[in-house]
């Protein structure tokens, strides 16, 4: 039993699967670890650090799993065989996702994406790891953007009031924006069409902007609004949007495109060197005005739609995607050290997207 880690190909992208510290852990546990030449080397990570860590430096895809970040493109679906493991970010829900292909190569397919939401699985869950860290650099891209000070300042030249900050969806990253934009000093105030939500967000010292939308779906995700509460919900966004300085939004919806919150008319609204960062680009935005990957000014105002933010901060982002991943192997090894998953446990029967004993 063997795991290789891919060097990653997709435009941008500098994380890498497994940093030295996690392979050390697994070569302890009696698992081989075979990295691609340079495969850490957008983190940062040279070659001699994998193999003082205790890997071979060599062909990933003869391993008997094969992990990565980014979804394979389709010269690497090419390489691999029937019946490996691969795990990574799949996208599953995307429509031009590779599921097919690798179920035609009869690969045995997990998607980080897919792993269950529940507290057991926490300590797996790659969407939260890398959400915390988009969180935290939206409110840094914000911030350099922004032509305003986001603390209060109290100078001998006078004083500057504290930046005002909307965060619109608060999951993970939402969250993690809220609590960084506070420690830059900001005002902070949270809006989710899940109630529940409210009370985290008072816990990271925002307010709480109350719409009257109940939109809580399944498994702890928002549903898709009615078209009547979208309308409410722009309009009422429309009026508060005005008040702030920097507006950050989050909200997705799984296998939907993102819900429209920012409308062209409330961008027009804000006050001239306003910012808006746009956390869901990869499915159309949440800002009317969005281009997404791109930095536009519209209205005087700054949108920028900043795409695969982890991989901007690839040292930490792969320490955590990594654990992540470390917990997922771990789970899947037997007593003796052989990986073979249980699909009784609902975790691995979650994560799992092809499986050549599901297709018989
Ligand atoms: P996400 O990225 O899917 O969505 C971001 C936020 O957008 C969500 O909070 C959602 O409610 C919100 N949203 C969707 N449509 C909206 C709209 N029209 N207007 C305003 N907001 C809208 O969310 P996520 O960060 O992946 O979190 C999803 C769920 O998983 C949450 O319930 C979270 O608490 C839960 N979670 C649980 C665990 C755990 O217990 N192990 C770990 C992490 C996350």
């Amino acid at each position: 039993m063997s795991v290789g880690v891919v060097r990653e190909t997709a435009s941008g992208e500098r994380r890498v699967a497994l940093v030295p510290k996690v392979v050390e852990t697994l070569v302890k546990k009696g698992v081989p670890v075979v990295v691609e030449s340079g495969a850490g080397l957008g983190a940062l990570i040279p070659d001699e650090l994998f193999t003082a860590a205790g890997a071979t430096i060599g062909d990933p895809y003869g391993a008997d799993v094969v992990v990565r970040v980014a979804p394979p493109a389709d010269d690497e679906i090419a390489k691999l065989r029937g019946g490996q493991k691969l795990i990574g970010f799949l996208a599953p829900r995307n429509a031009d996702n590779k599921i097919g292909a690798l179920s035609a190569a009869d690969v045995e397919a997990y998607a980080v994406e897919a792993i269950p939401r529940i507290s057991r699985a926490q300590v797996m869950d790659a969407l939260s790891s890398q959400g915390n860290v988009s969180g935290y650099k939206s409110v840094i891209v914000a911030a350099d953007l922004s032509t305003r000070f986001f603390p209060m300042l109290t100078t001998a030249a006078g004083t500057v009031k504290p930046a005002t900050v909307l965060v619109l969806g608060v999951g993970v990253a939402g969250l993690q924006a809220l609590a960084t934009a506070k420690r830059l000093g900001a005002r902070t105030t949270g809006y989710d069409v899940r109630p529940e939500v409210a009370e985290q967000v008072r816990s990271v010292g925002a307010q709480w902007l109350d719409l009257g939308i109940d939109a809580a779906g399944e498994g702890g995700y928002a549903r898709e609004l009615t078209a009547e509460e979208r309308e409410k919900q722009q309009q009422a966004l429309e009026d508060a949007i005005k008040g702030f300085d920097v507006v950050i939004t989050t909200a997705l919806v799984p296998g939907r495109p993102a819900p429209r919150l920012v409308t062209a008319a409330a961008v027009e609204g804000m006050k001239p060197g306003s910012v808006v960062i746009d956390l869901a680009g990869e499915t159309g935005g949440n800002c009317e005005l969005t281009e997404p990957g791109e930095v536009v000014v519209k209205h005087d105002v700054t949108i920028a739609s900043p795409l695969n933010l982890p991989a901007t901060m690839p040292e930490h982002s792969s320490e955590l995607y990594s654990k992540n991943l470390l917990a997922l192997i771990e789970l899947m090894l037997d007593d003796n050290g052989v990986i073979a998953p249980d699909f009784d446990d609902e975790v691995i029967a979650a994560a799992c997207v092809t499986r050549e004993e599901a297709k018989a």
